[in-house]
């Protein structure tokens, strides 16, 4: 791929952005579903456009990451990142089945166990009703959106209860004091009525980002890591290190797939600043905080009766699982990490994070003499991860409702896409990054004039 350096000299501000002319009809930023979903529909609309994707690191699919590579690991492959399909209707079944990729469902009809760390079990029964409870509250108050927290304080709960319900806000990867109980609660009604079950991809999420950057052959470039975007109607300027070497490029549309904490933290610098309504949407959301850590063990020493099922505890800040189907994939457990457990062990970092998690699975599987058995484990902190700075988007309190905004072009030239501008409740996922692609490739193609992509 070629590297475009015609607007180097150009874009010392928005106003020395060229008159006329652009490198590129679309430039996407991120090659992750969102962005690579966006450049091959638009490609496929208007075969003449020029369409490029700048990639900061030196691998696609972003947030889709699975390790395959290791001898200890089976074919299955382990994941770090996206875990499963959520759901029979994922939209993104529509490229799972395009690229005949084969997947199983988790936990295949069995009903997980769960049993916390002390080894009780959790009352569904009872956290049905508080949630049923939640729900009924909510519809009825009027008020300001305050915190997940704050809101569960005022329902009739003992701590172990309470405990069970902060767990929806960690399923966010939020904390619950952080999260907006809306988003919680009503977007969390959306997805119990949207959501059966869950499976997993054979092989790992990796081979869709590998089958739809084949797709995108000749239009995604590596290692390209945008800083400075800059922009008016009808053509915008991007400046990024390729290979650590400043250089740059113009463009008609502008579409940016970068997860929000990168954002929110200036890692893309936008010139001018986007309009108030936008910022605020921006604004209102924030990445949850998760860490994920798969071990090998040279025998299964939770027993048989342990798996499918898995422990949790701390309101599922620490959860243990079995991430493949008994008897296969060898004797891997997953630990997954959320909240303030996640940015305990990310300030541990991987040597100390990893005796701790050891402690962790000690407590939980009764067994003391695990340490001698691992084999194999990789530490994953999404909370440093600089391409992401998060897990994924979650919403402040006082901010449902505001991502929809996200969706709107600012000066006919810039575009968000991304798991973060998908509509509730199917933020936070593939198939809400799937989705984002689609409409935002939508919206370009009707602004350049060319055919509607399908
Ligand atoms: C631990 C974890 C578990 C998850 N589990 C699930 C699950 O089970 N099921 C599910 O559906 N979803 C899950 N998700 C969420 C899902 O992975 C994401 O919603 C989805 O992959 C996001 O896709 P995206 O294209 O919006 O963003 P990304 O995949 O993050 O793509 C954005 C791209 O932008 C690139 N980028 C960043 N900064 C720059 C820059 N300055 N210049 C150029 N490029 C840049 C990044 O490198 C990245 O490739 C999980 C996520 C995590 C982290």
């Amino acid at each position: 791929m070629a590297v475009a350096t015609s607007g180097l000299g150009l874009l010392g501000a928005r106003s020395a952005l060229p008159a006329v002319g652009a490198d590129y009809d679309v430039v996407v930023v991120g090659a992750g579903v969102a962005g690579m979903t966006a450049a091959q529909l638009l490609s496929k609309a208007g075969p003449g456009l020029k369409v490029i994707v700048l990639e900061a690191q030196d691998r696609v699919g972003g947030r889709l990451l699975t390790l395959r590579d290791k001898d200890l690991l089976p074919s299955h492959g382990v994941e770090i990142g996206a875990q499963m399909v959520h759901g029979s209707q994922a939209h993104v079944w529509d490229l799972l089945k395009q690229y005949e990729l084969e997947t199983r469902p988790l936990f295949d009809g069995v009903e997980p166990r769960h049993r916390f760390l002390d080894n009780s079990n959790a009352d569904w029964d009872r956290l049905d009703a508080l949630e049923e409870e939640a729900r009924e509250v909510l519809a009825s108050e009027i008020g300001p959106d305050v915190s997940y927290q704050t809101f569960i304080e005022t329902l009739t709960a003992d701590p172990r209860e309470r405990e069970m319900m902060y767990s929806e806000a960690l399923s966010w990867t939020a904390e619950p004091d952080k999260v907006s109980a809306r988003a919680v609660i009503k977007d969390g009604a959306l997805w119990d009525e949207w959501h059966d079950q869950d499976f997993q991809v054979i092989g790992g999420f990796s081979k869709l980002a590998e089958r739809m950057a084949a797709d995108n052959s000749g239009r995604i470039q590596l290692n390209s890591q945008v800083t400075d975007i800059f922009y008016r109607p009808g053509l915008a300027g991007i400046r990024y290190k390729y290979n650590g070497v400043t250089t740059a490029l113009t463009c008609r549309q502008l579409i940016l797939t970068v997860p929000i904490g990168v954002l929110q933290s200036g890692g893309v610098n936008l010139e001018p600043a986007v309009p108030a309504a936008t910022q605020r949407a921006i604004d209102s959301l924030e990445m949850g905080q998760a860490v994920v850590v798969p071990m090998m063990f040279s025998e299964p020493f939770w027993g048989a009766d342990a798996a499918p099922g898995y422990w949790s505890d701390y309101a599922d800040r620490i959860s243990f699982g079995f991430p493949h189907p008994p008897g296969e994939g060898g004797n891997a457990v997953i630990g997954w990490f959320a909240g303030a457990a996640a940015q305990e062990l990310s300030d541990l970092g991987p040597e100390a994070g990893l005796a701790r998690v050891l402690r962790w699975l000690q407590e939980a599987s009764g067994q003391q003499d695990i340490v001698d058995k691992l084999r194999w484990y990789h530490f994953k902190d999404w909370v440093t991860d600089p391409y992401s700075l998060g897990s994924y988007s979650f919403t402040r309190p006082g901010g449902h409702g505001q991502r929809q905004v996200l969706s709107e072009p600012v000066s006919g030239t810039l575009y968000f896409a991304g798991e973060a501008t998908a509509p509730p409740p199917h933020y936070q996922t593939v198939h809400g990054a799937y989705l984002s692609g689609i409409r935002v490739a939508e919206q370009v193609a009707a602004r350049l004039k060319v055919g509607k992509p399908a």
